[in-house]
């Protein structure tokens, strides 16, 4: 809201208002924002041995803050200290009139890619770094089929902004094995699509669910818990969700 709005973001709107009124209606989005899993069902484990859902809290929290910053109003679809079903995610965007819905997660791999190893203070856990980078994931057969379209534009340009911000994507859940052979509906900028991803066809806005890194990569793992990269894919976000918006003005 606008009485919210820091300094820097009110000088951004004086100068979206010198380039074109269509573009000030862009930070009025109502972004849906899920930070995957929960503590019960914590998701993959990371090569160090932390649980996905500390990563994807931790990305969700530096994204809502960057979101915030640029006008746009935020609704965590879940707390840290709740177990909301997919389903219910999603009725609380729709109950929130949420114009996107925006799923974050962190990446892992097939079981046969891992391997075993000691982590340096000296436990035992499982690693791979064969694959690196981020996903997008879009489902083509959400509630309403109207936002399928909407949904692949957002993620084109997440794809485009994550490119920009030096990120690549990892293509690996494109590989014919069994539990991924993804259709990799954008290679360049790492779009897959799964029909089945209940949390993005139960949305009734669009939606696209972002793997941000793959954590059990170690390498990988280390740059994904730095406060500073972090903060550069939230910027990417903010970024693609102005192009994002612009594109949808008629
Ligand atoms: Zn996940």
């Amino acid at each position: 809201m606008l009485q919210n709005r820091r300094p820097t973001s009110v000088v951004l709107m004086l100068v979206w208002g010198l380039t074109g009124s269509v573009q000030a209606a862009c930070p009025a989005l109502r972004i849906a924002l899920d930070a995957g899993h929960s503590q019960s069902r914590p998701g993959a484990r990371s090569a160090s041995g932390l649980p996905e859902v500390e990563f994807n809290v931790a990305l969700a929290e530096v994204v809502a803050a960057q979101l915030r910053t640029q006008g746009y109003t935020v609704l965590p679809v879940n707390r840290r200290d709740e177990q909301p079903t997919l389903t219910e995610r999603t009725r609380r965007a729709a109950a929130f009139k949420a114009d996107l819905f925006l799923s974050l997660h962190h990446d892992s791999v097939q079981p046969r890619y891992l391997l075993p190893w000691l982590t340096p203070d000296g436990h035992a856990e499982h690693y791979s770094d064969r694959f690196a980078g981020y996903s997008l994931f879009i489902s083509t057969v959400p509630a309403r089929a109207e936002t399928a379209a909407a949904s692949r534009a957002l993620a084109m340009q997440l794809g485009s902004a994550l490119r920009a911000a030096g990120l690549t994507p990892t293509l690996h859940h494109a590989e014919p094995i069994p539990g991924e052979g993804r259709k990799l509906l954008d290679a360049e900028r790492g779009i897959y699509r799964f029909d089945e991803l209940v949390v993005l066809r139960s949305a009734t806005m669009p939606a696209v669910l972002l793997e941000a890194g793959v954590i059990v990569n170690r390498a990988e793992e280390a740059r994904l818990r730095q406060p500073a990269y972090r903060q550069r894919i939230a910027t990417a976000i903010s970024t693609a969700l102005r192009a994002y918006c612009a594109g949808m003005q008629p």
